[in-house]
């Protein structure tokens, strides 16, 4: 549907929430660019939909505005918004048809535009021919998009999406997370999409902004989050499988444990304990062969064949259990000894304390996919 004005900026400026005792947001500080398809992450209970339902204008602001481009809309009216939601349970009158469904509340047109946006709105969606049935003679995937349907007729400013995909079968939620991507990419408007899944927010944001306990604990895009990870939890909740972390002590640029010794080139952070991390994929099984880099000993304890990888979980000296991603083919059973080395590029440290991230092996690139800065 063509937008006719400028996609707009949605501004998080110090955003919380106070249910009782309990902080469900704190201090959100966000900008969502104009066109972008934000991703907010994070486990059950971290206060992602809170902080969708403060943007839609559904739920009281404690603490913090919100603006869109320059309005200032916190304590503005829901319907004075001009956001679009899409939830998960798609909110659907069950004795309406699904061209009913999509129209109904859109008042403010005459029938000639609401029948021209309903038709261009199922022609994106691929939903022409099932106008006339009602939902229970639609299947999952059809009606979200029946829901996303009534999201685009309206042509909003920004299209605030809660777990759309949540109760469609893992196939169809494949296929519906393409279709959305690439609804957006010919709507272009600005989006904030809500979801529990990290592949969901990996494959769908432009940026992904991961929150914890009600606070944001980093924003970037997608690959950037992956690859620079800026605190432990971050770094443990994007990835599957996640990354392995382990205690280490760190002396002259080396992070030594009871079962290897790791070099750390440029490391200049302080030297003790703390964190080690490193990805299951960034773990090399060392066959035979004299090898480069510096091996160590490990005991596979479980093998799970994954089809295009084997996920080992190894045991290593002092007991530690290590997840390793390799090449299904190299036919390790359980029980087997064999040798790891790591990936010198691809290694984390975090300070034991606060979980901050204090070294990349790898060295920083600019983050990629990032939306342009906001012309203001
Ligand atoms: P998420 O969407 O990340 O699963 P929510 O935003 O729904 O999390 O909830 C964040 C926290 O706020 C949770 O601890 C939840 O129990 C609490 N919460 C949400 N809504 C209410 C409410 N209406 N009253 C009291 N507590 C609430």
């Amino acid at each position: 549907m063509s937008n006719a004005t400028d996609p707009t900026t949605v501004r998080l400026d110090g955003l919380t929430k106070e249910y009782a005792s309990l902080r469900a947001v704190e201090d959100v500080t966000l900008d969502v660019m104009p066109g972008e398809f934000l991703v907010i992450v994070g486990p059950s209970g971290c206060g992602k939909s809170t902080t969708l339902r403060m943007v839609a204008g559904l739920e009281t602001v404690s603490d913090g505005e919100l603006f869109f481009d320059d309005r200032r809309v916190t304590g503005i009216d829901a319907s004075e918004r001009n956001v679009a939601m899409v939830f998960q349970n798609y909110a659907l009158y069950p004795h309406m048809s699904a061209r009913r469904n999509i129209t109904f509340g859109m008042s403010e047109f005459d029938d000639e535009e609401t029948n021209r946006r309903v038709e261009e709105a199922a022609e994106i969606l691929d939903i022409a021919d099932l106008l006339d049935r009602k939902p229970k003679e639609l299947s999952g995937g059809e009606r979200q998009r029946v829901a996303l349907g009534r999201a685009i007729c309206r042509d909003p400013d920004v299209f605030l999406m809660d777990e759309p995909l949540s109760n469609l079968d893992a196939k169809l939620r494949v296929q519906m997370r393409s279709e959305l991507a690439r609804l957006h990419e010919e709507l272009e408007t600005t989006t904030v999409y809500v979801t529990h899944d990290q592949t969901e927010a990996m494959t769908l944001g432009d940026r992904v902004a991961v929150l914890n306990d009600g606070r944001l604990q980093q924003v970037d895009p997608p690959q950037h989050l992956y690859d620079f990870p800026e605190n432990r939890f971050v770094a443990e909740f994007i990835g599957d499988p996640a990354m392995n972390v382990l205690s280490v002590t760190v002396t002259e640029q080396t992070a030594e444990h009871e079962a290897f010794e790791v070099s750390l080139p440029g490391y200049d952070d302080i030297e003790g304990s703390a964190l080690f991390g490193v990805r299951p994929e960034d773990i090399e099984y060392v066959d035979g062969e004299q090898p480069r880099r510096e091996t160590f000993d490990a005991t596979v304890t479980v093998t799970e064949p994954l089809g295009d990888t084997v996920l080992l979980y190894c045991r290593i000296a002092d007991g530690t259990e290590l997840k390793v991603q390799s090449d299904p083919r190299i036919g390790v059973q359980s029980g087997d000894e064999i040798t790891l080395s790591y990936d010198p590029e691809r290694l984390h440290i975090f300070d034991p304390e606060s979980g901050a991230a204090v070294y990349h092996s790898a060295t920083e690139a600019k983050p990629t996919r990032a939306p342009a800065e906001d012309d203001d």
